[in-house]
């Protein structure tokens, strides 16, 4: 009789646990390394992103937005942060330069939408540079209804008696080693939900001594660097059931012809890339060269968020994991005809909306109207706008897995 209870209760416990596994817990971190353009990384010895690249995924990818159109991004630092954190280019997040003069928080950074939907979570930054957590981040703003960061690390950059600033620039080398620290310390004990790495030696050394061994010094020296995080990211999965999301990138590349500065449209100001750490990544990931501002769905898809539809809808990047059934949506207009094109990765239906308001960079609500169901195969639609005059439309093309959109502009 004992046995057969035994077994009774043992058969209860496999079902109940059959159908109710441990829930895995999904979290992100992010790392910037700033300023090294695609072949640079190339140049330098960097046995961790190798190692990441082998065990994960690695691409060449873009900054600076579609440089001929209303999307054009300038390559600077600041810019290129922004575009991470809120999926979208610069004529959206409004973040043109160092400065950080208006950052427009109507565009969700990827904390902030984490902490809509998970209030008691956590999120942190470990930076060198201050303005990326007070400014970009917008921690404790009204603008971004008093968004908390519950672990941060920086602003060492402004204490210059425990970190003298030499001309040499070392003072930046201890800085990120000390961010770096701290990030591996808090991920392995604390495990935070989402959190934003960025170093900064690099961009340094190259504003200093452009393509030079001093430069691939310092990629190699923030490569050691990234390797502790990611050592800490693999501990954190092997003693808890975690499952990270663990992406490094660069935020511009430098200029042709000496390495030294950036800020243009130039191939290689333009160029930069990302390391991830799943297989799994997409057929966009492999075939075509992917953009910063195509983190952010990943890291959505990741963590299982589901924005508004009206976030969706002003979003630049599709994501490098799942599947994307189109991409590069465009549209002109002539006399009253619209003419929209795309590139269809899938064949499939896809809805097409229309808006003649840009009411979300208000934090308002835009009402589209739908102009058409097509066959993503077709990569082509036209209709008239007759009855709809405008200096602004916003089209937007809505798959099963992807939603793209486009501005026409005066
Ligand atoms: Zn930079």
């Amino acid at each position: 009789m004992k046995h057969i209870y035994l077994a009774f209760i043992l058969m209860t416990t496999l079902v109940f646990s059959q159908n109710m596994p441990a829930r895995t817990s999904k979290k992100v971190v992010f790392i910037i390394v700033d300023g090294i353009s695609y072949d640079q990384l190339q140049t330098a010895k960097t046995p961790h992103l190798d190692r990441i690249a082998k065990e994960g995924s690695f691409t060449e990818a873009y900054v600076g937005g579609i440089a001929e159109d209303y999307r054009n991004t300038p390559t600077i630092s600041a810019v290129g942060y922004n575009s991470l954190l809120t999926g979208t280019w610069a004529n959206k997040h409004n973040v043109y330069g160092n400065g950080i003069k208006k950052p427009n928080y109507s565009y969700p950074t990827i904390f902030r939408l984490y902490k809509d939907q998970h209030p008691n979570g956590s999120i942190a930054v470990f930076s060198s540079w201050l303005d990326n957590r007070t400014k970009l981040v917008g921690d404790g703003l009204p603008e971004t209804k008093y968004l908390k960061v519950n672990e941060h690390y920086d602003g060492m950059e402004h204490d210059s008696i425990n970190f003298p600033h030499d001309k040499q620039r070392n003072f930046m080398k201890m800085i990120d080693m000390h961010v770096a620290l701290k990030a591996s310390e808090v991920i392995e004990n604390k495990g935070p939900d989402v959190s934003w790495v960025y170093l900064e030696f690099t961009d340094d050394m190259g504003h200093a001594f452009g393509d030079s061994p001093r430069f691939n010094a310092a990629v190699t020296f923030e490569d050691g660097l990234i390797g502790r995080i990611y050592n800490a990211v693999q501990k954190r999965q092997q003693t808890h059931n975690e499952d990270w999301l663990f992406v490094v990138t660069t935020d511009h590349g430098r200029r042709a012809s000496d390495g030294k500065h950036h800020g243009g449209q130039t191939a290689r100001e333009r160029s930069t890339w990302i390391a991830i750490n799943k297989k799994e990544t997409n057929t966009y990931f492999k075939k075509q060269i992917p953009a910063i501002v195509d983190i952010y769905p990943t890291m959505l898809q990741h963590l299982s968020l589901t924005p508004s539809k009206a976030v969706l809808r002003e979003l630049d990047g599709v994501s490098l994991l799942r599947p994307v059934d189109a991409i590069q949506l465009s549209a002109t207009k002539k006399a009253n005809k619209l003419e929209i094109r795309w590139k269809a990765l899938q064949s499939g239906k896809a809805n097409l909306y229309l808006t003649t308001t840009n009411h979300f960079n208000q934090s308002k609500t835009d009402t589209y109207i739908k102009i058409g169901e097509v066959d993503l195969s077709k990569e082509y639609f036209k209709t008239s706008v007759k009855r709809r005059p405008s200096n602004f439309y916003k089209v937007v093309l809505e798959t099963p897995n992807t939603t793209l959109n486009y501005w026409i502009t005066k």
